[in-house]
């Protein structure tokens, strides 16, 4: 129809300028007919952004891509996802559990005029333990005449309300200065780091982490070193790869070539284990003049496991010939599948060969463990995704993928609403499809499933 038409066009223009980088996401919640579509028209300052829903017509597109004064963001209107048959106390409460999980400030929308329901203090409930912002609106208060009625919203305990008038606009500029107010400092997970990286050096005895160290090191320098604002653990060391500064996470054991007499491995383990979680990024050596071994798989998979950014490092490159860099070309094909995106270098310790090439794939991992993709162009992406690829009918049955939205980063974590439980192979796709499509080069990612009762 005409209306859904224009409804993709205003999707389209919000698509391409998305923003890309971590922006704050605001959730909308609230009965039917409060006004909600009303108030994300306004907010985004376009009328054709959001229709009216109809019956048996399902929105499914409900992230769209603001601005006020600067400052971009998110906003998701929760009303559209649920318009089932489940009850409206239900559907409201499970609006605002996802709004708690996926936003970082809630706007619960009331009438002023209808006055508190109950499903609107079942809903004020839920927020109540919400560690998010929650920000009461009370909507179409046209004139002054509805301002006590606005008042009467204090009773839902989540703190003053703002009286607005999203129709005509009245105090809306208002309401957007307290959502700003309420962005956190750094939208979720987004942590930035200052100074070094932290990166840890791992790999099976002999596979030459300690020759790998010295190269860095040099005759340890990094005992004296000292860079303004950093605090090096008497265990790590500051080492330069690539004319910059990284911290070698838990090196004193390289150092000191530790030998135990007895369960040998089970420590090595246990020392990987620290290392890996000390760091953000781990570089794996390998031999490359040996067969991947079991225990290569063992040290790959902690680091998976760990959800740390990954680099791969052949060492001993100096040592293979035409013949072995033909089998290796196969082992990796074969033994390193899981590990596929990760950045693979090549190196000598002992000679030296390429090994400033660790410095951009480290670079390369830590920018994928951060990656973040926006709330506005992951549905656009999911919603042509399923589109084109539904999941398969089983027993009559089909679940739909209603939602997206990426929970964190360090690593990329997504979670799927959907309306029913998807298949292993389903949801492999979808993942496999998100690295195709979006990189996470050098960083595990997570796919969770939440799937509406
Ligand atoms: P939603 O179901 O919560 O998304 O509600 P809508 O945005 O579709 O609005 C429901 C009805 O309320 C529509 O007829 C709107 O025109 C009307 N409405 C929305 N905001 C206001 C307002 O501020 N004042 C008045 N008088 N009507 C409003
Ligand atoms: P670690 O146990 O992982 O710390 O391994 P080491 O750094 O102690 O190295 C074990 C052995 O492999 C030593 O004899 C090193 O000289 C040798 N080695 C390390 N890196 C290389 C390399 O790139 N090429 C060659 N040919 N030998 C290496």
């Amino acid at each position: 129809t005409e209306e859904l038409m224009t409804k993709d066009t205003g999707w389209e223009a919000d698509a391409t300028d998305a923003p890309s980088g971590n922006v704050p996401v605001v959730a909308v919640v609230g009965r039917p007919n409060v006004g909600k579509s009303t108030l994300v028209n306004r907010i985004l300052g376009r009328r054709q952004a959001v229709v009216q829903d109809q019956p048996g017509v399902t929105r499914d597109r409900i992230a769209y891509d603001a601005e006020w004064v600067g400052q971009r963001f998110s906003i998701v209107d929760t009303g559209g996802w649920d318009p089932d048959a489940t009850g409206m106390a239900k559907a409201i409460a499970a609006q605002a559990e996802i709004a708690m999980q996926t936003a970082d400030v809630v706007v619960l929308v009331l009438d002023a005029n209808v006055g508190v329901q109950e499903s609107d203090s079942a809903a004020a409930r839920i927020l109540q333990r919400s560690k998010k912002p929650v920000i009461v609106v009370a909507n179409k208060v046209d004139g002054d005449r509805q301002e006590a009625e606005a008042a009467a919203l204090w009773s839902l305990g989540l703190g003053e309300p703002v009286a607005i008038s999203a129709l005509h606009g009245r105090g809306s500029g208002d309401l957007l200065d307290r959502i700003l107010d309420s962005f956190p400092e750094e939208p979720t997970g987004s942590l930035t780091s200052v100074g070094p990286r932290r990166i840890a050096l791992i790999g099976k005895p002999n596979v030459g982490k300690s020759s790998l160290l010295n190269r860095f090191s040099g005759e340890d320098r990094a005992v004296v070193d000292n860079v303004a604002g950093t605090t090096v653990d008497p265990v790590d060391s500051l080492v330069e790869i690539d004319g910059e500064n990284w911290i070698l996470v838990d090196t004193a054991g390289l150092r000191k070539k530790a030998k135990f007499a007895s369960g040998t491995e089970y420590y090595a383990t246990l020392r990987t284990q620290s290392a890996v979680e000390a760091a953000e990024c781990a570089v794996v050596l390998l031999d490359a003049s040996n067969p991947i071994a079991e225990q290569d798989q063992r040290i790959l998979t902690q680091v998976v496991e760990s959800g740390r950014a990954l680099v791969v490092a052949y060492n001993k490159w100096d040592l293979i010939d035409d013949d072995r860099r033909y089998f290796l070309e196969k082992e990796i094909d074969r033994e390193l599948a899981q590990v596929a995106w990760a950045p693979r270098v090549n190196v000598s310790a002992v000679t030296g060969r390429s090994v400033t090439k660790l410095a951009p794939a480290i670079r390369e991992a830590l920018a994928g463990w951060e990656q973040r993709i926006s709330t506005g162009e992951l549905n656009q992406w999911i919603s042509a995704l399923v589109q084109a690829h539904p999941h398969p009918v089983r027993s009559g049955k089909q679940p739909r993928v209603l939602f997206a939205t990426q929970a964190g980063t360090k690593p990329p974590r997504f979670v799927l609403f959907t309306t029913g439980d998807l298949e292993p192979q389903y949801l492999r796709f979808i993942k496999r499809r998100l690295r195709e499509d979006f990189g996470f080069t050098g960083s595990p990612i997570e796919v969770t499933v939440k799937a509406r009762e």
